[in-house]
């Protein structure tokens, strides 16, 4: 029997193992077959450079259902500028984010970056060129070091140790059993969801991209924490044209121009100032928010 149960062991753990190569899989065949094909162009992007310049012209899209996600919207974002989206849920905020990233094809409308047609621009250079910080940080079943690198994976080693301490991360790493060898992830040790973030904050400042997207990138962080990663995350977006898709307007105030989005459509445009003496729909989400954050406030 002994000589027996060890072979058997090792099979459990094939299977295991086995198994979950088959889920990885299954997701990411499933991330594959979600996204339609998009001829790819022959522009390149230039990669480095003060921000980018974006600019969304009367922008129309429905996914494969017949309802119209996006009715006309038109944006723009002046080089090194940052500009939020708000509105409530299912409004279309990151529709326009996967427009950008050029998921989707727009039904109508034109999108243009650095005043070149998104349809032209090849998807290497355009890709090089965007950092996207997520609401959920997806780690691979790897190293810390690796799961910073994927980013840019030509990065020597300081410039991964660089990129970690901008983020705010390096102190953390030196506590894991084995710093930045340590296997995180999956199947490795459990992050907490501020490092989580701060390992996409540290994968964006290791690509030094010229356009930076924070989708939700704080909303699933308890307050103090989420106080923390904006810090980082201010430093990030210096000298870079920034796109913010948020909840909560007072991680978004300071922004150079709010956008506020219903039903598909941008329904008022301005700086935080401006909106609030409109009196319109943004005043009265701020004034909402601001009542919660009264009753539950956030850490000086
Ligand atoms: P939230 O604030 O909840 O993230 P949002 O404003 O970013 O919402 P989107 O994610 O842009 O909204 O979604 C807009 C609408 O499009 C929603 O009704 C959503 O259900 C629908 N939608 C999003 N992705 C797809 C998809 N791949 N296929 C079909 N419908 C989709």
């Amino acid at each position: 029997i002994l000589q027996i149960s060890a072979p058997l062991q090792f099979l459990g753990f094939l299977y295991r193992d086995l198994r979950q190569s088959l889920l990885d899989l299954d997701f990411l065949f499933n991330i594959l077959i979600t996204r339609p094909s998009v001829k790819d162009g022959h522009i390149e992007l230039q990669k480095v450079g003060p921000g980018m310049k974006i600019q969304a012209e009367n922008l129309h899209f429905r996914y494969r259902s017949s309802r119209k996600i996006l009715n006309g919207v038109s944006l723009t974002a002046n080089p090194g500028e940052s500009i939020a989206i708000v509105g409530p849920s299912g409004c279309g905020k990151s529709t326009i984010v996967k427009l950008l990233l050029r998921f989707y094809y727009p039904e109508l409308g034109t999108l243009f970056l650095d005043n070149i047609d998104l349809q032209l621009l090849s998807q290497a250079s355009l890709h090089g060129a965007i950092a996207i910080v997520p609401q959920d940080t997806v780690l691979f079943n790897d190293t810390i070091y690796h799961n910073i690198t994927y980013s840019r994976p030509t990065a020597c080693k300081t410039e991964i140790i660089q990129a970690a301490k901008q983020a705010q991360l390096h102190d953390a790493v030196m506590q894991m059993p084995r710093g930045y060898n340590t296997i995180v992830g999956e199947r490795g040790l459990k992050l907490s969801g501020g490092e989580k973030q701060r390992v996409a904050i540290a994968r964006a400042f290791l690509k030094a991209p010229r356009l930076l997207i924070c989708d939700e990138a704080t909303s699933a962080l308890d307050s103090n924490t989420e106080v923390e990663v904006l810090k980082t995350l201010k430093d990030l977006s210096s000298g870079r044209t920034c796109i913010f898709v948020a909840h909560r307007l007072s991680t978004i105030m300071h922004c150079d121009k709010i956008l506020v989005m219903d039903n598909g459509s941008i329904i008022e445009e301005g700086t935080h100032k401006d909106l609030l003496s409109r009196g319109g729909t943004y005043a009265n989400m701020w004034s909402s928010q601001e009542l919660k954050e009264k009753r539950e406030p956030l850490p000086k």
